[in-house]
């Protein structure tokens, strides 16, 4: 045991290479315990908005509407509404590409920390802001999970204007990969050993305030050329995004087959409750999918023929990004502005199987 002199030197050194946590100010404690009463848990935050690639834009605007006073949850489907109504942007909302039979399916889904409510909406049609219709599952049912007819027929309630999401472009592309006999699609051939070439993208954007209350959010129209009805991670709460107001919020983009399998979003919160900083979290998530893949997605090396990629803040407002293969960057705004951040990873570019 060490005495209290030797205690009290020790803490010093650690607390000056920063290795214990700074004192919390008298005003902070107060604040804490105020809020701990409220059942609003304690205060540590800084604003902060981690996202995707692209939500570059997104990310900017969320971060000004929640150090504005906006509710982090709002903020962030405002961002990520920027590349849902964007028809360019080939995976998400409005132009996204559709699955095999030309029909445009989104997927989103959300949570909100301070009152740890969900919603979410699957193989939604006909809606370009599937995250918008997510949330109002969320405030306006007693459901967390809508899919199909179904969601679509809330979605009209609740005054959403349908209109025809498949832009000329996606079309064009649809047809493109109709018209080849094409071995790249969502079928498994028992005959060959298939190379697989997945067009994907997503968005999936995670934000903390000053309050250190937290919010996730996740939109994509899946996977290219799906079979009608396949739903993805990104509207399972737990893998396309998970949120707790306790600790922090993390999702993911890439192929979600394999994240439904680890639950990355929820994972990654919980090696965050473990200690672990949102990048060695997001790693962590990284190899615990590497683990859970099935043999037919890995080559000889046991490398997977996939790429994903997790993003990840903590309440206390720290950020970090990880992908599967070397290249990836995520999009992050805090007080120094918006900007790109390359993505930690576990593999080298030049490891990527051919
Ligand atoms: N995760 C999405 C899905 O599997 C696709 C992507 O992010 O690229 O639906």
């Amino acid at each position: 045991m060490l005495d209290r002199r030797a205690f009290l030197e020790k803490s010093a050194l650690l607390s000056a290479l920063g290795f214990l946590p700074r004192a919390v100010r008298a005003e902070e404690y107060e604040l804490d315990v105020a809020r701990t009463a409220l059942g609003a848990g304690p205060f540590r935050g800084r604003p902060c908005v981690v996202s995707s690639a692209n939500g570059i834009k997104g990310v900017k605007l969320a971060y000004d509407r929640i150090t504005g006073g906006t509710d982090t949850l709002d903020a962030i489907i405002g961002g990520v509404n920027l590349v849902e109504l964007d028809p360019n942007d080939q995976s998400v909302g409005l132009g996204g590409l559709p699955n095999e039979d030309g029909v445009v399916q989104l997927d989103a889904s959300c949570m909100h920390g301070p009152t740890r409510r969900a919603g979410a909406v699957g193989c939604l049609e006909d809606i370009a802001t599937p995250s918008l219709v997510a949330k109002a599952v969320m405030d306006y049912t007693t459901h967390v999970l809508l899919v199909g007819r179904g969601a679509r027929k809330f979605a009209l309630a609740m005054g959403f204007t349908p209109q025809n999401l498949l832009t000329e472009k996606s079309r064009q592309d649809w047809l493109r990969w109709k018209s080849r006999l094409n071995p790249n699609d969502n079928w498994l051939d028992h005959d060959d050993n298939v190379k697989i070439n997945w067009t994907h993208g997503t968005i999936n954007m995670n934000a903390v305030n000053a309050a250190g209350d937290v919010s996730s959010v996740t939109t994509t129209s899946g996977l290219a050329w799906k079979l009608d009805g396949r739903l993805g991670d990104s509207p399972i709460h737990g893998a396309g995004q998970y949120a707790d107001n306790d600790i922090g919020a993390a999702g993911s983009t890439g192929l979600g087959e394999i994240n439904i399998k680890a639950c990355g979003g929820f994972l990654t919160v919980e090696f965050m409750r473990n200690g672990a900083t949102p990048e060695e979290a997001a790693l962590k998530t990284l190899e615990r999918m590497v683990h859970v893949t099935e043999p037919r997605l890995l080559d000889d090396k046991g490398r997977p023929r996939y790429d994903i990629q997790v993003y990840a803040v903590t309440k206390d407002g720290r950020f970090g990004g990880a992908t599967m293969y070397e290249g990836a960057s995520f999009a992050v705004c805090d007080e120094k502005g918006a900007r790109l951040e390359k993505c930690a990873f576990r593999y080298k570019n030049t490891e990527r199987p051919r």
